[in-house]
């Protein structure tokens, strides 16, 4: 890899006309401006940066959904389709009481990076709906779930758009997409989501796969930059889905966990957590913070700025900020989550050495294992999980090493080569297809 700073200066051009400070965190604006600097690194002509600037769905809903005693309530959701260039639209589905437009339609466009970085044959897209899960009961959740499912089965399918679990989804919630959409179709469609049950034709594997990736990628990279794995010092921001998979796979490695949070706060421990006992924890009381082991007690954002090896960002949006990017002490910043680092963010860490595996790669993880449990939906004939796991490492090594060559070849950051890498496949394909009509 070339030296940093010599990066930063040929990299200067890279700051696009359009590239321009924000006024406030917004996600929709953080993924333009990533974009238009992306576009810049591969000379995108106009109509091009026009026609993937902007979203090619938005569908927005508000429904109503009967509550356990008896009164309805009105909900708003999101569908959001980026682009289908290159295969039917793909993204999770987010319950989230601070969920927008702007921020599914980030979700979007990510996806479709993501997708065509790992070079899976989907596009991009991304749903929510605003709502406080912990607010519902088991009944509501999946009253509210079956009809945005209906609200939405005008734009999804299994070869239209495919949901998936994210933040505050799950298999569960996917089995009712899938059974809703089934009844109105009136036969069975199980590829039409991804990430449900084993039993309705999920793939085991597909629990774990955005923290298999994440190590996959970390651990290709530490054999690029000469580190190991072994005995590496680890702080994992969020213990979801992805943070709780991240630390137990990590660990399996050789990794030590120093310091791990949630909303519920952190903990710090120099010497290594006990993952088990978090595992525990979080699954038994829903908060990090009931750990009693030895540890400190910090901040949920205090975990990024501990000393650390690698820093895997896996809970929201904009947490590394121009704000606290010079005090990350990790070496690698390893994305489990999307969005994480802003583009202010982007540079400082550049600019200090500090290697970031983007989003778009990291957690990519996720979709590719979703490629393979559609793939096998459709064909109905089923892997063994080794041959999944085999399915996605080599999935995620080509990528890996697609992004770096990129890097080293255009003398860019890695997050930037990998979206221009993406953008250049999407755009080959939509050039491919032409414009309708012509
Ligand atoms: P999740 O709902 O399972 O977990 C989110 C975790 O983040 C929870 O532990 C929550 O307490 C924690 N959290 C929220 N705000 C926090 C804060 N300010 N500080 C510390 N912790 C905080 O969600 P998930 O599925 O693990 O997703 C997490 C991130 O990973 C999201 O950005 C999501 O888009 C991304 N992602 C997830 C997948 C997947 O397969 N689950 C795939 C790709 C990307």
């Amino acid at each position: 890899m070339n030296a940093p700073t010599e990066n930063r200066k040929q990299g200067e051009r890279q700051l696009s006309r359009r590239w321009e400070k924000l006024p406030e965190f917004n996600p929709w604006q953080m993924a333009l401006q990533q974009f238009h600097q992306a576009a810049d690194v591969i000379g995108l002509d106009d109509t091009m940066r026009e026609v993937l600037s902007h979203c090619q769905r938005e569908l927005i809903v508000n429904f109503p959904v009967r509550m356990d005693d008896g009164s309805f309530k009105v909900f708003t959701g999101y569908r959001v389709q980026h682009n289908d260039a290159r295969g039917p639209a793909k993204g999770g589905i987010r319950y989230s009481p601070d969920v927008t437009l702007d921020e599914v339609r980030a979700l979007a466009i990510w996806m479709t990076w993501k997708t065509a970085v790992v070079n899976i044959p989907f596009g991009g897209a991304k749903g929510g709906v605003a709502v406080d899960v912990d607010k519902l009961s088991p009944r509501e959740l999946e009253n509210l779930t079956r009809r945005f499912a209906t609200e939405i089965a005008i734009i999804i399918g299994p070869r239209r758009d495919i949901p998936a679990p994210d933040v505050d989804t799950d298999a569960q919630v996917m089995a009712w997409i899938l059974d809703t959409y089934s009844m109105h179709a009136g036969e069975w469609a199980g590829a039409v989501v991804t990430g449900k049950p084993v039993e309705l034709g999920g793939c085991p594997v597909r629990e774990i796969a955005t923290s298999l990736g994440c190590l996959y990628t970390t651990r290709r990279l530490c054999q690029k930059l000469g580190m190991s794995l072994k005995g590496a010092r680890v702080a994992i921001q969020g213990f979801g889905n992805a943070g709780l998979y991240a630390a137990v796979l990590f660990v399996q490695d050789g990794a030590s966990i120093v310091a791990a949070s949630d909303t519920s706060g952190g903990l710090y421990n120099p010497k290594g957590l006990d993952v088990q006992e978090l595992v525990r924890v979080k699954r038994e009381t829903r908060k990090l913070i009931n750990y009693y082991k030895d540890a400190d007690h910090i901040g949920s954002n205090d975990v990024l700025e501990v000393e650390c090896d690698i820093l895997i960002p896996a809970a929201l949006e904009g947490v590394i900020t121009e704000a606290n990017a010079d005090k990350i002490k990790a070496k690698i910043v390893a994305e489990a989550a999307n969005g994480p680092t802003t583009p202010e963010a982007d540079e400082i860490l550049y600019e200090r050495g500090v290697v970031v595996i983007p989003d778009i790669l990291a957690n990519a993880g996720g979709v590719a294992v979703s490629y393979l449990e559609w793939v096998q939906n459709l064909y109905s004939f089923y892997w063994d999980e080794d041959e999944v796991k085999k399915q996605l490492e080599r999935i995620m090594n080509k990528a890996f090493d697609d992004v770096f060559s990129f890097a080293e070849e255009k003398k860019v950051n890695p997050r930037l080569a990998g979206q221009a890498l993406a953008i250049q496949r999407v755009a080959h394909a939509t050039r491919l297809r032409g414009i309708y009509p012509p």
